[in-house]
């Protein structure tokens, strides 16, 4: 059986790929973990890897002393996702680790000739040219986790990509869909991170109330599919059943449903183009009775707005957004701005830092610190 290495594997993500690999007996070489010492060495003494990363280095020590007699080895750092990236154990990547963070962990396992299992949007969304060109290069396959991506990389299966004509990349609408920005004012952090469908991390859930994640999403799509800007359709779809859908040449749109629930896209990826049984619910369409689309509201979401604008931009503008986006996020969660001010912080960076061209790891490294240079810089403008 495969053997995978799991990025981010106390998270939302990485805890289901482990029920998901534990059903279908992959076997869990390797385990990183951003800050969760303790849950970290609970999935070791379960799963027995051959390694352990702790991407704080500050908890190393504690990793060390909790870890001690499990036969691991142990690394930290960032150093350590990308040498767990390239081990000659890692068979299939799984990055989902949150944030510009996991793009050095895929450009690894890329070099390293390891295909990967993407969850982690930002590293194509801050370095898309960088990750697709050596991926390209080096015939490495990249599987989509994120569930819009996933169906679109499933309705692709069997038809012709040169007959593709569109995607439509489908949005939950998040927890303030319908809502005014007059409403949105006083929105707080314990009403932002409420996600009708989706159980998530608090920076995706945050993501998902700006619609943000979208914006990620459709610079994603673009990298991932090979797509213009005018080939990709948002459509707000509130029950989260169909995850998103392909429209060919000939009008015929094929999409992709399930219920929401990520086991699915993540066991695609892992498993890929194997369909084994998945332990979720199944999808009745019954139950639902109603499945409901609706145009995106682009002036009250403008986070949204900032990310389509940034992909026509192209060069270092959409890894200015996600930085930018980033530093907000966290300003936000510490409760030091206002819901709105993410977006307006977003829209301001990438309008007042200039477009340059992003060649290598250090050109995105150096596009991402200057847009969080600039949203600390001008956090209450
Ligand atoms: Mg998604």
């Amino acid at each position: 059986m495969k053997s995978v290495a799991i990025l981010g594997s106390t998270g939302s993500i990485g805890t289901q790929a482990i029920e998901v690999a534990c059903m279908h007996g992959l076997r869990v070489t390797a385990l990183a973990a951003n800050t969760n010492v303790d849950k970290l060495v609970e999935q070791a003494k379960r799963l027995r890897p051959q390694i352990l990363c702790i991407a704080d280095a500050s908890r190393y020590p504690q990793l060390k002393e909790a870890a001690a007699g499990l036969g691991c080895r142990l690394l930290a750092g960032i150093e350590g996702l990308c040498e767990i990236a390239a081990d000659d154990s890692t068979e299939i990547l799984l990055n989902s680790v949150v944030g510009m963070v996991g793009l050095r962990p895929t450009l690894a396992a890329i070099a390293a000739k390891k295909p990967i299992a993407l969850a982690n949007k930002e590293t194509l969304v801050a370095g898309g040219a960088l990750v697709m060109d050596a991926a390209a290069k080096n015939g490495v396959p990249i599987y989509p986790v994120d569930s819009e991506h996933s169906a679109i990389f499933q309705c692709l299966q069997g038809n012709r990509r040169s007959q593709l004509k569109k995607i439509i990349l489908t949005a939950s609408g998040g927890p303030f869909f319908g809502k005014t920005r007059a409403e949105l004012a006083d929105i707080t952090v314990e009403q932002a991170l409420q996600h009708p469908n989706w159980s998530m991390g608090s920076k995706i859930t945050i993501d998902s109330a700006t619609l943000m994640n979208k914006g990620l999403e459709f610079i994603e799509a673009r990298w991932l599919f090979d797509l213009t800007p005018d080939q990709i359709e948002i459509v707000v779809h509130r029950q989260s059943v169909l995850h998103s859908a392909v429209v060919y040449d000939d009008d015929s749109m094929i999409g992709q449903m399930g219920v929401p629930d990520m086991k699915i896209p993540i066991q695609y990826a892992l498993l890929y183009p194997d369909r084994l049984p998945c332990p979720t619910k199944p999808l009745s369409l019954t139950d639902y009775g109603t499945l409901t689309f609706a145009k995106p509201d682009y002036d009250t979401f403008d986070c949204l707005t900032a990310c389509i604008r940034a992909s026509e931009m192209g060069g270092s503008a959409p890894c200015v957004a996600n930085g930018a986006n980033e530093a907000a996020v966290a300003a936000f969660l510490a409760r030091k701005i206002p819901f709105l001010q993410i977006g307006k912080l977003v829209n301001a960076a990438i309008d007042a830092l200039p477009v340059t061209e992003l060649t290598c790891f250090e050109d995105v490294a150096a596009a991402d610190a200057q847009a969080r240079a600039f949203v600390a810089e001008h956090l209450h403008m």
